[in-house]
């Protein structure tokens, strides 16, 4: 059963069919994906989605595409782990963290992937392609293997080794771009002109990919027992995820699977050498300054974000906040995440934890809220940021004398340190 009625403008409400269309003709507006509320309000339960595969296809009925067989690896219904020592570190009550490290690829964007893709085949498209800060390389790379496609990705030149790695793996076609994301996607926008036939993911099936996102919010309220936070803290780069987080707990309550309206607070979270729509909350305008980046948060590093003004009004509508935050924050988020949790974030993840303990000392993000941080990407991604500041404690020769000398453990401490 699809439920999608077509797309629409999201400035002018002008109506499209759901095919491959990103752009209003008329005033230039983005697409959005249109659903049949009421149907689904009669139709999707509770005990259908429990019943449904572990993966973010579980919620199929509300995202835009329908096939028995989504291209997928495996990805989404991630743990939302309580974290009661980093809540206590940081002062705060009840803290979830979203532990979107654990998707196939190590990130929250095989659930945009694997949703855009699974549209974009079944559109015919062939070729599937990307602008990426990283992880949407990856991600595309390992789900057009996958679905047996072709995969063009198009990535700066400046990324992580192990995010080249690990896109470069599946065989596909991994191009380096001399510049910067902005850069990048500027190319593939005139690519996509140039060659119609070509899924970009983020360029002409945005729409769709865009989608994906609501599975963050759709997990988080189904393992809470189907209840909404009051706080939720999401990382920007393009703003998608962001927008989509909310609009993913309101559509729950506009087809009967939330009792209450939710009144979920969003922030965002930006690093401050590329924190365009933080500077604008800050300084209260509507006007989104495009600025060049420059951080260790590179899967964050888009300096003019497709859907930055977006998730301003987002954060506004909500109550919630912005806080843009140094790389040494960001380390130290990663390193406070890690040895609270046992959970390793790779610099986007260090980016939401700084902010979430930058918004709770200044008393935005409050004890009595239920907040969960949302964590999109794995360690491994961005072991580089990290090497200077986590290696051995002693490296001594293979002798008790040596051991009994260099490290004194003292286990009456929390966590065994000295
Ligand atoms: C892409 C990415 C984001 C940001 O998502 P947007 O939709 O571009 O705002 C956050 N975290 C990680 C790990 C990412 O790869
Ligand atoms: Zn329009």
């Amino acid at each position: 059963m699809d439920y999608v009625t077509g797309l629409r403008c999201r400035e002018c409400a002008r109506p499209y069919p759901a095919e491959a269309l990103h752009v209003c003709d008329y005033c230039f507006g983005p697409l959005e994906v249109a659903y049949d509320y009421e149907a689904l309000r009669s139709s999707v339960t509770r005990e259908q989605i429990a019943a449904g595969p572990q993966t973010i296809w579980r919620y199929a009925p509300l995202l835009p595409v329908t096939d028995p067989e989504p291209i997928d690896l495996g990805t989404g219904w991630t743990p939302l782990v309580r974290a009661d020592r980093l809540a206590a570190e940081l002062g705060l009550g009840e803290l979830w963290i979203k532990n979107d490290t654990a998707n196939p690829t190590g990130s929250f964007k095989d659930r945009v992937v694997s949703v855009a893709l699974t549209k974009a085949r079944q559109l015919g498209f062939k070729v599937a392609a990307c602008a990426s800060t990283g992880n949407l390389a990856n991600s595309v790379a390992a789900h057009a293997a996958r679905a047996g496609m072709v995969s063009v990705v198009f990535i700066p030149s400046d990324l992580e080794v192990a995010k080249v790695v690990t896109t470069a793996v599946y065989g596909g076609h991994v191009v380096a771009v001399e510049g910067t994301y902005d850069d990048v996607n500027r190319l593939c926008a005139e690519l996509t002109s140039e060659l119609p036939s070509w899924a970009f993911v983020n360029v002409n099936v945005r729409t769709y990919y865009a989608e994906g996102s609501k599975t963050l919010a759709f997990e988080v309220a189904e393992q809470l027992g189907w209840q909404a936070p009051d706080h939720v803290i999401v990382p920007v780069g393009s703003g998608s995820q962001l927008t989509k987080v909310a609009k993913g707990f309101a559509e729950l309550h506009a087809v009967g699977l939330l009792d209450d309206e939710p009144h979920v607070r969003v922030s965002g979270a930006q690093a401050q050498g590329c924190s365009p729509v933080a500077t604008a909350f800050a300084e209260g305008t509507d006007a989104i300054r495009p600025v060049k980046p420059h951080t260790i948060a590179k899967s964050l590093a888009i300096g003019n974000p497709a859907d930055g003004w977006y998730a301003l009004e987002t954060v506004r509508k909500s109550g919630g906040s912005f806080a843009a935050v140094t790389d040494d924050e960001i380390l130290d988020g990663i390193r406070l995440l890690a040895r609270t949790e046992g959970i390793f974030a790779e610099t986007a993840g260090g980016v939401t934890i700084a902010t979430l303990a930058k918004l709770a000392a200044q008393g935005v993000v409050r004890r009595d809220e239920r907040v969960v941080a949302y964590v999109t990407g794995h360690g491994l991604k961005t072991v580089e940021a990290l090497v200077d500041s986590a290696g051995p404690t002693a490296t001594i020769a293979p002798t008790l004398d040596a051991f009994h000398e260099a490290v004194a453990i003292d286990a009456t401490v929390e966590g065994g340190r000295p």
